[in-house]
């Protein structure tokens, strides 16, 4: 690394240095910049900047190289998911561990007493999810009085999940006198005021998205009947020839898709919690090396999975929460490419939810109306052979725009998926009747 290299101005240590070039960091993200210094000098620091933007290395970099060279247990840090535990297990291990520092994940999922046992190894740096990390503070497995530094990773994830309580008993149990950081993708309010909680004058850093940054993704909503959504996933994942991740809201909804599919082509699999831990790894591993073709998943495995090259994530169902959408999606369009997202939504039934997708995505009810009258502008009446026989009652239900229009019409791209302009989410308002007619037309 040179000494013109942006990480040398960062104050960092030649030997951390030697580690971020190693791992092929060329150049430090905006959050890296201006994060990594401010925790060096032992702020608290809040830090928002959407998934992807490199948040894991802007904490783990400055926290391995202040406690590297002392003994015990100074690092606690707390993730929503196993999956971003062992992720972040991993960058902690990449940095750590040739400073001489030990890492320990504990996750729900692995077994009990071979955690308790690394735990009482006195680890260096602690990785867990709120919910196991509790299990253990019950069973007396681990103190945490000699944490040092209290990092919340994808808090507003954290809360999302109903971790609040957990978070709320793991840090009382740790010194006040300490260091807070907080990393999340969004300062949603239950994010504010878990930080007023658990941190002192915390610095802020908040990264806002940019164009380049921000991932492109071909966003399109397609309305219709919950009986025709099999055959629609069908069609959708014969027409689509690169890697598709399908969420489904539960467990049992997953297996139904993933048994539907795997009759017909033997490159699907799926995960969700029920699996064990190993089962869920290999899934991913495999989904990774392009073993699987297709991943169905439920909303738990949604974040945190850092799959490149997902073609095409599908909404098979229409989130709990909108801000699952943004999070779902998130796994395609990145790293410059443009991805494409198709959601599923039953008109009625998902209404509400796909207001909140809009409103989200800073698409307010009036604009979306004006979209809406948009689609129906007039020229398209002077179409005469795309008019189909219920073209009158489609009419009325903000019917279909024509086939060939959308099929000529370049791929759109989100300059933000949070904010972009409504003409890019492609509503499609339909009676459950004529969906597949529809469908043909676009894909065959
Ligand atoms: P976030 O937590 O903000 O969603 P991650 O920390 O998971 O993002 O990082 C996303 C990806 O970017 C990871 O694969 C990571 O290895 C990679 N990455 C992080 N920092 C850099 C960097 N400075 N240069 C290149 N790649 C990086
Ligand atoms: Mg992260």
């Amino acid at each position: 690394m040179t000494s013109e290299s942006p990480w040398s101005q960062l104050g960092l240590s030649p030997q951390i240095l030697e580690l971020i070039e190693k791992a092929g960091y060329k150049q430090p993200t905006s959050v890296q910049s201006q994060a990594i210094p401010l925790v060096r000098e032992g702020f608290d620091v809040l830090v928002s900047s959407q998934t992807g933007s490199g948040k894991t290395a802007s904490f783990v970099i400055p926290t391995v190289e202040r406690f590297q060279g002392k003994n015990g247990t100074y690092i606690l840090a707390l993730s929503p998911t196993r999956e971003i535990a062992q992720q972040t297990g991993a960058v902690f291990e990449t940095f750590g561990a040739p400073l001489g520092l030990r890492t320990v994940v504990c996750i729900g999922g692995a077994s009990i007493p071979v955690e308790k046992e690394a735990l009482a190894s006195s680890p260096h740096i602690i990785v867990a999810t709120p919910g196991r990390l509790c299990d253990h503070l019950e069973r007396g497995n681990v103190w945490l009085d000699f944490i040092q530094c209290l990092i919340f990773d994808e808090a507003d994830r954290m809360l999302d999940m109903g971790f609040a309580k957990q978070i709320d008993i793991i840090t009382e149990q740790i010194p006040k006198e300490r260091q807070t950081l907080m990393f999340s993708a969004t300062f949603a309010p239950k994010v504010e005021k878990l930080a007023r909680s658990v941190m002192r004058d915390p610095k802020e850093v908040t990264i806002e998205k940019t164009v380049e940054s921000a991932p492109k993704i071909d966003q399109r909503l397609y309305w219709l009947d919950e009986g025709k959504k099999m055959s629609a996933l069908m069609r959708l994942a014969r027409e689509e020839t690169g890697t598709i991740i399908i969420f489904a809201k539960s467990k049992e909804r997953v297996f139904q898709v993933w048994r539907a599919l795997h009759d017909k082509a033997d490159d699907v699999i799926y995960i969700h919690s029920d699996l064990a831990q190993e089962q869920r790894e290999a899934a991913i591993a495999e989904f990774k090396s392009g073993r699987y073709r297709i991943l169905v998943a439920t909303d738990v495995m949604g974040r945190g999975i850092d799959v490149d090259d997902v073609a095409h994530v599908l909404n098979y169902d229409v989130p709990r929460e909108a801000e699952d959408y943004i999070h779902r999606i998130g796994r395609t369009g990145r790293r410059g490419k443009t991805g494409m997202a198709t959601t599923f939504a039953i008109p009625g039934k998902d209404d509400a939810g796909i207001r909140a997708i809009e409103k989200i995505r800073g698409i307010t009810n009036e604009r979306s109306e004006e979209a809406r009258k948009n689609d129906q502008r007039p020229q398209r009446n002077n179409r005469p052979n795309e008019r189909r026989p219920d073209a009158d009652h489609q009419q009325r239900h903000r019917g279909p725009r024509p086939a060939r229009e959308r099929l000529e019409t370049p791929k759109t791209v989100a300059p933000n998926p949070v904010m972009s302009p409504p003409a890019d989410i492609l509503v499609e308002k339909q009676s459950g009747i004529g969906f597949l007619d529809w469908f043909k037309k676009i894909f065959s």
